[in-house]
């Protein structure tokens, strides 16, 4: 088995919420509360659930964008907090982050040349003399042409723009990377494009992602293990495949209802949504925090709270339910379409299987 490059023990992201006519803090926002789980080297993890459940928060503070308000990160062994200041800096160029508004997190100011070659200089990646040819490696690795040096970010689509993202992320020969909703903010035929572009380098160059998202069909299509997340904690977490098949979390199944399936066939298949909105992240329900939507909650949901634990018959598959074993019967029969290569809604079966996965895509 691969050895863990992060390792993540009891992380609690609290953030206050002031009130009051003398301005203090009433009570705070449990961004992420009590969430412990690994990441190997060279794998991708899916972390997935709805808007403000705490995923993307997660994802800042593994590049230490986010200071956590108790727990331990562990890069390679290594506790981050425990670090010095000149320590942090070398270990931060391992540990790059691909935003989901790549318009936001470049310069409007500089152009490409700057926005790639500034970080690979100042942090001694390059020389002065290398850094032309460098950058133009860069720009190759994401399917650019080395023209759009002089240009500017608005002079680019949105897909053009994930790419520099990209390849600003990799500028700094990072180990880990957290692709934050990476396709979200992109058409639907650019995101399998995107998805396809960070499957390759994935592998060419090595590289560990957590890859963060809300739809449970693209985080599939990229993820050899998921994370299912829920109002601050983790819910289901195993191996892509055992996920689909054999969702052990009510929440899961329902995120798997909610993938959208690429067969006429399913057109007239009622299905049964979630009710309800998430919770409040300052006041999280007692026992279970998924019991006011959940379909199968009793009596004991309401007060005692469920821990991440390993199913017995699956050695690599935890679910947070006190009745796992009864919901993982009462799935729905997996849905093949949902699987694998061809999991991904845009990309044909024909298309994965003849490797225009591996290359830059045409979908
Ligand atoms: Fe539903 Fe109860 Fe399981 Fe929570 S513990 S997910 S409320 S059955």
């Amino acid at each position: 088995m691969r050895e863990d490059l992060i390792r993540v023990e009891h992380l609690k992201l609290y953030y206050p919420v002031k009130g009051g006519i003398i301005t203090h803090t009433v009570r705070n926002i449990h961004a992420v509360d009590d969430v412990s789980f690994s990441i190997r080297e060279g794998e991708t993890l899916g972390l997935v659930g709805e808007s403000g459940c705490g995923k993307s928060t997660i994802g800042r503070a593994l590049v230490g964008l986010e200071t956590p308000t108790a727990g331990k990160i562990y890069y390679q062994g290594r506790d981050l907090s425990a670090l010095s200041q000149k320590e942090m800096r070398e270990i931060r160029t391992q540990l790059q982050m691909v935003f989901q508004d790549p318009y936001s997190s470049l310069n409007p100011r500089k152009h490409i040349y700057e926005i790639l070659a500034q970080p690979m200089l100042y942090h001694h990646c390059t020389t002065k003399e290398h850094v032309m040819r460098d950058v133009e490696k860069l720009l190759e690795l994401v399917g650019l042409p080395r023209q759009v040096l002089g240009r500017y970010p608005h002079e680019f689509s949105g897909g053009q723009r994930q790419r520099i993202g990209i390849a600003k992320a990799l500028s700094l020969n990072p180990r880990f990377i957290v692709c934050d909703e990476p396709v979200s903010a992109l058409d639907v035929s650019i995101q399998a494009q995107i998805l396809n572009l960070l499957k390759r380098l994935q592998k060419e160059l090595h590289l560990t992602l957590l890859f963060v998202g809300h739809g449970l069909g693209a985080v599939n299509y990229v993820s050899d293990r998921i994370a299912v997340m829920y109002l601050g904690k983790i819910v289901e977490l195993g191996e892509a495949r055992e996920i689909f098949r054999h969702p052990a979390h009510p929440y899961t199944q329902a995120l798997l209802r909610a993938v959208p399936v690429p067969d006429p066939a399913e057109k007239n298949v009622s299905k049964q949504f979630l009710a309800g909105e998430v919770g409040d992240g300052s006041r999280p329900p007692a026992g279970c925090r998924f019991h006011p939507r959940c379909p199968y909650a009793r009596e004991v949901c309401q007060t005692q709270e469920p821990a991440l634990e390993q199913l017995a018959c699956e050695t690599e598959h935890s679910s947070a339910c006190l009745f796992a074993r009864e919901v993982c019967q009462m799935q729905e029969p997996a849905r093949e379409l949902l699987l694998g290569e061809a999991g991904y809604p845009g990309v044909s079966p024909h298309a994965a299987k003849s490797g225009a996965g591996k290359g830059d895509a045409h979908v």
